[in-house]
């Protein structure tokens, strides 16, 4: 039985678009969401063309299970991870939380395997296993020896379609999803605070949700709206199948045949969700919490994605992000903590890998002594500058470079390459999309970076926050 009881926050550390992360995750994975969550693109495909292990294999089983195989022969493991096209943002109104609720009940057993037993069977097989729930999927996995994998998908095909819930298990276990609630985020302002510029960014898509789930809400759900989400989103048309190892296509096919292959397609829920109103006015936040110690400052534009690019330029929105806010050479480095120092952090980042919308993200820290105040005046200022004079041809081929640069630390692991290949392929995007991201991205100039640059930094499109420290927090005089 998976240890919930000492949890681990998940949220990366300025971005409210994390999946939510069983706590049994190893250190490597929680690298690969995060890095997943900023850099997925510009990895994987760079990836794909510094090491020539990555050839992605594709097929596709007649009941409509696709599958990809990421050939890695330097050690003889696999990792078998299955993706559910649901997320949170799949839920039905009233019903937040009972997405990442199943991911959990999966674990509670079927005909075949007894409550509990499923990971314990991974660890006696020598591997290791967990699942995680986002905003557009949910993924169960095993990291097993080559000579295991027959077994972990005799047991991932059987639950897909043979899960045995009741009350006995399913309440106590929404106790342990309203304690993971409570260390996560309630015991975190500044999760909580993320949750609410969320909501605040996202009048009516779902995306303004937390994937955990609203408390009161979770609080009330039951067997019944777990078996209703199974049976609604839980089949092999509605899924895919990513295996990263010391396997090919070849191989793979008769397990998957084996396995999976006599699954009966179950007919596939269409994804209808509420639209964004247009934005006409800026909105800001202020929270104050006793349990904050120093103050920060954050901002959400409201972007395209990938999969829905519209009118923005997501490929020119990624190399703007790095300009502006990635690393020691961006432009909010160098003026807000070199030049003139008036933070100890900031930086920008674009999360594009969604089904629907993205969001362009800006995130700093005044230095001691520093008001938020000033800081704001300070970005405000570096906004406008690149708002009149652009950036430079040099910025761009820079950002690039350091793009492809990045990706090198993303192709040692097997388990990140089968994460990113999933996160992408669970947003509308195809193998083909991503292999082809290192040419999309050479094509990127200064001149398309500013037009992305004047369509993101728009006021009215904008949610800025700021978290204060209260006046018994840590430092401060009760
Ligand atoms: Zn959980």
């Amino acid at each position: 039985m998976r240890d919930d009881s000492k949890l681990v926050v998940g949220n990366v550390k300025y971005s409210s678009r994390s999946p939510v992360v069983e706590m049994n995750f190893k250190k490597i994975w929680l690298a690969a969401l995060v890095i997943s969550a900023c850099l997925a693109w510009q990895l994987i495909s760079a990836a794909a063309q510094a090491r020539p292990w990555v050839h992605p294999e594709s097929f596709t089983l007649s009941n409509g299970l696709q599958v990809v195989v990421l050939p890695d022969h330097r050690a003889p493991v696999v990792t078998h991870m299955l993706w559910y096209r649901v997320g949170s943002a799949d839920e039905m109104p009233g019903k937040s939380g009972i997405a990442h609720f199943l991911e959990h009940l999966m674990f509670k057993g079927t005909g075949k395997i007894p409550p509990g037993e499923f990971s314990k069977i991974v660890a006696r097989l020598g591997g290791q296993d967990n699942a995680f729930t986002s905003y557009d999927f949910t993924t169960y996995f095993q990291r097993v020896a080559l000579d295991k994998l027959p077994q972990v998908m005799e047991m991932e095909a059987d639950r897909m379609v043979n899960l045995r819930l009741t009350d006995k298990v399913v309440l106590p276990e929404r106790d342990v999803i309203l304690e993971e609630r409570n260390s996560r985020t309630d015991n975190n302002p500044a999760a909580l605070f993320s949750e609410q510029i969320e909501a605040a960014q996202f009048l009516s898509h779902p995306y303004g949700r937390p994937v955990i789930g609203w408390r009161r809400e979770m609080e009330t759900l039951t067997t019944q709206d777990a078996l209703a989400h199974y049976r609604k989103h839980y089949g092999p048309d509605n899924a895919y199948l990513i295996v990263a190892g010391d396997i090919d296509a070849a191989t793979l096919r008769p397990l998957a045949e084996k396995y999976y292959g006599g699954l009966a397609p179950h007919g596939i829920p269409e994804r209808v969700r509420p639209q964004e109103p247009p934005q006409l006015a800026a909105r800001r936040l202020e929270m104050t919490d006793d349990r904050v110690v120093e103050p920060s400052w954050q901002r959400s534009y409201l972007a395209p994605s990938h999969n829905k690019p519209g009118e923005g330029d997501p490929d020119a929105l990624q190399v703007f992000s790095q300009i502006l806010g990635g690393g020691a050479s961006s432009r909010l480095y160098r003026n807000l903590i070199i030049d003139k120092p008036v933070a100890t952090s900031a930086a920008a980042s674009y999360e594009g890998i969604a089904l629907d919308y993205g969001q362009f993200y800006l995130h700093a820290a005044p230095r001691k002594g520093q008001t938020v105040a000033v800081l704001e005046q300070e970005i405000e200022k570096i906004l406008a500058q690149i708002m009149k004079d652009g950036v430079t041809a040099e910025e761009v081929d820079r950002a690039k470079r350091q793009m492809v640069a990045s990706a090198v630390y993303a192709q040692d692991s097997q388990e990140s390459m089968a994460q990113i290949f999933g996160n992408v392929l669970a947003t509308g995007r195809s193998v083909d999309d991503i292999i082809a991201w290192p040419d999309r991205i050479q094509t990127v100039t200064p001149e398309r970076v500013n037009a992305a640059a004047k369509f993101i930094l728009r006021p009215e499109n904008s949610v800025t926050g700021i978290l204060l420290p209260g006046k018994k927090s840590p430092g401060k005089k009760s």
